[in-house]
């Protein structure tokens, strides 16, 4: 876009966040060369090349965003069961509260609710 601070003109290559094949660890690839599966340290040490400073610096940086990942992702919800379902439909059934529009729109939710949690 003209005027935007020397950029018209250049080359910017687009990376996204993906995980390497190797050794699984988040990696900066080259969106524009999707074929690229590795990170630069395990292409290299596949190609039998000695490792540089900046290539161990990338590994130690990349434990350290997959450990901050893994430490940052939110805890699995507990599953419902069908009963467990079922009994809120028993309790908030628009019979027991006045036929209230609140229990009935939270019975209907529960109903759908229900619908897809199978059995479990
Ligand atoms: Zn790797």
């Amino acid at each position: 876009m003209p005027g935007d601070a020397g950029w018209t003109g250049r080359s910017v290559i687009n990376y996204t966040l993906e995980i390497c094949a190797q050794c699984r660890l988040p990696f900066a690839a080259d969106s524009t060369k999707p074929w690229l599966r590795k990170c630069t340290p395990c292409w290299k040490l596949g190609k039998g090349y000695v490792l540089g400073k900046a290539d161990r610096d990338q590994q130690f940086l990349a434990r350290q965003l997959d450990d901050m990942a893994r430490r940052c992702a939110p805890a699995p919800a507990p599953a419902l069961s069908r009963d467990v379902v079922t009994t809120l439909i028993t309790l908030c059934h628009p019979d027991k509260h006045q036929n209230s529009a609140v229990a009935t729109r939270a019975t209907a939710m529960l109903l759908d609710l229900r619908s897809v949690v199978n059995g479990r």
